[in-house]
């Protein structure tokens, strides 16, 4: 099977923290693909598109050059390589933060602390800005894996690495004092795609999919009743929201009400809502929401 010229084409991780994640979203987003089982790329069955299985620090450079139009890749990679590639859409999964952190005796306890010390790091233009920016005059080191080791070998004062539990970190004695960035996955797109007309077409349809996906892990269905009387205060606690479904019920004066929730507010709507009067509230998940 060859690469089809027409298609889209679009790159994951081939094997690691953001592949499943990536392969969940193309799944959430109705896409189709045949299994990647050691493959380098597969074709998407129900849509114009071919994934690419690549190393995720070689995906920013491919989608700049061009080799593939849209990528998957943690936002830090993004980031450290610099390429030229525009940032579409945080995805919601891969979430991370790159930390500088110190050795526990050290006393150091914030970056004010590292001028004159040694940071070592797998991401030194990172970590370099953010020193360069705040005017902290550190060394910084570079170093492609276990940075962690680094200030028990006394090669570094501090490190500046990706976290995402603490528990490295707490194994080597080590206490992060600053978060240079928050990572999560995002879908980045090559520059010249953005130009192409055919091409932002299949794009755009392509992130309406995600889109209605990723909204909708953000909401609840929620239906509940309450008595007719409750309609206007039970209106007033489902600010922002689309008109509610109002559908009458069987018992006089009372009311069935169906309503999407967003997550980040859920609990205190339900409480207001029971407060109001609502009762047997029943709450589904939504999986797409197109609007
Ligand atoms: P590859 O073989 O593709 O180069 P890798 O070993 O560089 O893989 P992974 O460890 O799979 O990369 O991490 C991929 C991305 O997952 C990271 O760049 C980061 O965005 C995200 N991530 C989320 N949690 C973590 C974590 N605890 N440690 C490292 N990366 C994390
Ligand atoms: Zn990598």
């Amino acid at each position: 099977m060859k690469l089809n010229g027409e298609n889209l084409k679009i790159s994951i991780q081939k094997k690691g923290r953001l592949s499943q994640g990536s392969q969940e979203l193309f799944k959430a987003a109705g896409l189709d693909f045949e299994s990647s089982d050691g493959r380098l790329f597969s074709r998407c069955s129900n849509y114009p598109m071919d994934a690419l299985y690549l190393r995720d620090d070689d995906i920013p450079e491919y989608v700049q050059d061009g080799v593939t139009d849209l990528g998957i890749v943690g936002l830090n990679v993004v980031e450290e390589k610099g390429n030229q590639v525009a940032k579409l859409d945080y995805l919601g999964f891969g979430t991370c933060e790159l930390c500088i952190a110190v050795p526990k005796a050290s006393g150091l306890t914030s970056a004010f602390d590292l001028s004159g010390k040694r940071i070592a790091t797998s991401y030194p233009r990172i970590t370099g800005a953010y020193l360069e920016k705040r005017g902290i005059d550190a060394r910084v080191i570079e170093i492609s894996g276990s940075v962690e080791i680094t200030p028990s070998l006394d090669v570094a004062d501090a490190i500046c690495d990706i976290v995402s539990t603490g528990s490295t970190l707490r194994l080597h004695e080590l206490m992060p004092i600053e978060v240079v960035l928050k990572s999560e996955a995002v879908l980045i797109a090559n520059q010249e795609s953005l130009r192409n007309p055919r091409k932002v077409a299949l794009i755009e349809r392509l992130r309406a999919r995600i889109l209605s996906h990723l909204e909708a892990k953000k909401t609840k269905y929620v239906m509940m009743n309450a008595p007719e009387s409750a309609l206007e205060q039970i209106r007033g606690i489902l600010p922002g929201m689309k008109s509610p479904t109002i559908v009458p019920l069987a018992e006089e004066g009372m009311i069935a009400v169906h309503t999407a929730v967003p997550e980040d507010v859920f609990w205190d709507v339900i409480e207001a809502l029971k407060a109001a009067g609502a009762t047997d509230l029943l709450v589904v998940p939504v999986e797409k929401m197109v609007v």
